[in-house]
């Protein structure tokens, strides 16, 4: 008796759990049927993988499935769909997008595979759809110097007077007098630069001027 009343139990939650399964599926095929209406496909697919195992070997998910990934052109995997779709059901409709789209799939590989030809014997790129061209460099827009302000003087010029330092007189027995290296200015012209700033190398170009880049080569897209 006790086995049986387990058994029961046993079979009443199969039930249970199948059912509330179902009507979990049939919720999300609506919510798929409302995002295939809306053209909203990632949201199709990402609702169609949310369905349990068992209801991705079933006709309406695989359809559905194709459906989405033809409308966002990703062909190879909706030949796929269509395919085990078709296994499934017989649907004149589906079977002719299938055709057109296989033949779609096969011509652009076709393209695909000549214009990889066409690449590996372009004489320009030499096959690496690459070339490298001098450009006269940004960085110093070609002069191949840079002109940066001055360290000593940060770009015045003028420095503190040595002989004073910057004081503009030196000590006498008689008290201060003029410095007559500055005058009594205290200044004196910086011997680090010119006006300021000094000319450097281009660490873009190295001073040549022009850097090589690299184009896509233009002979095949
Ligand atoms: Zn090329
Ligand atoms: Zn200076
Ligand atoms: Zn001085
Ligand atoms: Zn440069």
């Amino acid at each position: 008796m006790k086995t049986a009343i387990s058994v029961f139990a046993l079979l009443l939650l199969c039930l249970v759990s199948s059912s509330t399964s179902a009507q979990k599926s049939s919720k999300i095929y609506s919510k798929v049927q409302k995002a295939l209406d809306k053209k909203d496909y990632y949201d199709m697919i990402d609702l169609l993988e949310r369905l349990p195992k068992e209801e991705k070997a079933t006709a309406p998910y695989n359809k559905n499935m194709a459906l989405a990934l033809d409308s966002l052109k990703r062909y190879a995997s909706a030949i796929k769909y269509y395919n085990r779709y078709l296994d499934l059901v017989k649907d004149s409709a589906a079977t002719q997008r299938l055709a057109f789209i296989v033949d779609k799939e096969e011509k652009r590989i076709l393209a695909w595979k000549a214009k990889l030809i066409r690449i590996k014997d372009c004489p320009k790129c030499n096959g690496t759809d690459t070339v490298y061209t001098e450009m006269s460099c940004m960085s110093c827009g070609g002069a191949g110097q840079i002109r940066k302000p001055c360290s000593r003087c940060q770009g015045r010029a003028i420095v503190a007077c040595s002989t004073c330092m910057g004081k503009g007189s030196l000590p006498s027995p008689n008290g201060p007098i003029p410095c007559g290296s500055c005058q009594g200015g205290g200044t004196q012209r910086c011997n680090s630069c010119e006006r300021g700033y000094n000319e450097e190398s281009c660490s873009g170009c190295n001073g040549s001027r022009r850097t090589m880049t690299h184009l896509k080569c233009d002979l095949h897209d």
